[in-house]
């Protein structure tokens, strides 16, 4: 694993987008629904297992958690969205907030949006997607939890997914993805990489 990740560490949780750390450098975000596999997803790609923890504590849940990687590279934990515990006006508060937070954060390079393989393109992610396609803010698409399907499945979710991210966000890219057995990891790590600006494999 590419050193740089080993050394994130956990920088701020704000509630309110207005009090985000200063808009420098390179920012990626990661998002998506309760429950998606991002705090496992985060875990695996820093080797860090005390982050995700942070981010799953009581009351940081619904705040958007700023890591510190190197030289003003930053990867962004936004709250979890579509969780059926949560009120409609909670929901469309977080919306706003992210809607705010996608269209004015100058270093925000990237999006990488987590999602269930097995629940893929749910109404929300649909919602993230054209968002992020109108603000032309790249997305890179990670089907989680991956060991849930034998091969063939996998590979036919893969492809449907990437068929219909055409009529949502022409751009985004589409992987398939497991904490649990590693797969994918150099794959998103070589996305990050590149939208952070690090030499590849460095
Ligand atoms: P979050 O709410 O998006 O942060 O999701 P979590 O990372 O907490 O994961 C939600 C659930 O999915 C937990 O029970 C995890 O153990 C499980 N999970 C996450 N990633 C994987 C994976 O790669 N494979 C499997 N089988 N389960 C996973």
């Amino acid at each position: 694993m590419p050193d740089h990740y080993r050394q994130t560490r956990f920088l701020l949780g704000v509630t309110d987008p207005r009090k985000a750390p200063p808009d420098s450098g390179i920012e990626i975000a990661l998002a998506g629904r309760s429950n998606a596999g991002k705090s496992s997803a985060l875990n695996v790609i820093t080797g860090q297992r005390a982050l995700a923890r942070i981010s799953k504590a009581p009351g940081r849940t619904r705040e958007i958690n700023f890591f510190a990687i190197a030289d003003d590279r930053r990867l962004i934990d936004l709250p979890g969205y579509g969780y059926a515990k949560v009120s409609q006006n909670i929901q469309r508060r977080w919306q706003q907030g992210l809607t705010r937070y996608l269209e004015q954060r100058r270093s925000l390079r990237g999006l990488v949006l987590l999602m269930d393989c097995r629940h893929p393109l749910r109404e929300s992610d649909r919602q993230i997607l054209r968002w992020a396609h109108a603000a032309q803010l790249p997305v890179h698409v990670v089907l989680t939890k991956s060991d849930k399907l034998a091969r063939g499945p996998g590979r036919a979710t893969l492809m449907q997914v990437d068929k219909q991210l055409t009529g949502l966000h022409p751009q985004a890219s589409v992987q398939l993805f497991s904490a649990l057995k590693r797969d994918g990891l150099d794959e998103l790590h070589a996305v990050l990489d590149d939208w952070f600006g690090f030499d590849p494999g460095n």
